[in-house]
């Protein structure tokens, strides 16, 4: 249901980011990569969703989100590698744990920056181009948490809240155009970034790791089980496809019940 449309999706060489990017592909769309992280986990990633638009390798920008010109650079980039950015994800995303009066100031810049300012940049230099050609699709990756809040995320939450307030107001400017802007905001979800949750919260409270899991982790979410990466994935083909345009700024829960409590 891809066919024919070209996507950029951010931090796509881990987690919710390459489950996005391998369906896109998988429905026909041609692909780019971004994200930091080990050179074979990139090489795999790219030659996976590369097998998938029938290529050896997907194209892939190292652009570090957390530098608005390297964000500009890099939708540039697609736009020479693909042709156009019809679909823009915009989904990398880190996460710090901490107390508010112990919170590293250098954690919170980094997270403010790759987590919700990289949205905008990337978002106004991806619009200009599907104006022109009257068809995008605007998906930013935000999370349960920009929409309630839970202690020790001082950072995270915020960024979230602003990623779903710049989702509405895009969604806005743009409403009368064939573009839409919509968040997605997925409860804890089975990646790399979540799991490295558990072990902590297991040593803190002396119980085991699948305790941690169902009792703190998943503490707020009522399905006591993890959403997976391919959940999120197929809100995000649904919202990149056909017969989505008239869903502009939205915040999609898909969180086992989170938002429902
Ligand atoms: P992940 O750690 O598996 O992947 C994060 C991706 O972002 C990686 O590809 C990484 O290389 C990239 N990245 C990090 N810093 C970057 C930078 N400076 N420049 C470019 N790329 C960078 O994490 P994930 O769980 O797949 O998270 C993806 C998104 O989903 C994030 O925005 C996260 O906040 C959001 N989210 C995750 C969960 C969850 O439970 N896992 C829940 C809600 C929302």
């Amino acid at each position: 249901i891809l066919d024919g449309r070209t996507a950029l999706v951010t931090g796509s060489t881990s987690g919710i980011g390459l489950g996005i990017a391998l369906l896109y592909a998988q429905a026909g769309a041609k692909v780019m990569l971004n994200g930091l992280g080990r050179p074979e986990d990139i090489a795999r990633a790219r030659r996976e969703v590369g097998a998938a638009m029938g290529v050896d390798e997907a194209p892939f920008s190292d652009a570090d989100l957390s530098r608005g010109e390297a964000v500009a650079g890099m939708v540039r980039a697609a736009e020479a590698a693909l042709g156009s950015v019809d679909i823009l994800v915009n989904n990398a995303g880190i996460q710090h744990v901490a107390p508010i009066d112990e919170f590293p100031e250098a954690k919170w810049d980094a997270i403010i920056a790759i987590n919700f300012t990289s949205n905008f940049h990337a978002i106004k230099a991806a619009l200009p181009g599907m104006k022109k050609r009257n068809w995008g699709r605007i998906i930013n990756v935000a999370s349960a948490h920009g929409l309630v809040a839970s202690p020790y995320k001082a950072a995270y939450v915020s960024a979230k809240h602003a990623v779903v307030g710049l989702t509405k107001t895009v969604a806005l400017e743009i409403a009368r155009t064939p573009v839409t802007c919509n968040a997605i905001c997925p409860g804890f979800v089975r990646t790399p970034l979540a799991e490295a949750q558990v072990k902590p919260l297991a040593e803190k409270h002396g119980v085991s790791e699948e305790q941690a899991l169902t009792d703190y982790l998943l503490e707020k979410q009522p399905s006591k089980r993890w959403v997976e990466v391919e959940d999120v994935a197929r809100m995000a083909l649904y919202l990149a496809g056909p017969g989505s345009g008239a869903v502009n700024g939205a915040a999609l829960s898909i969180d086992g019940g989170w938002l429902a409590a």
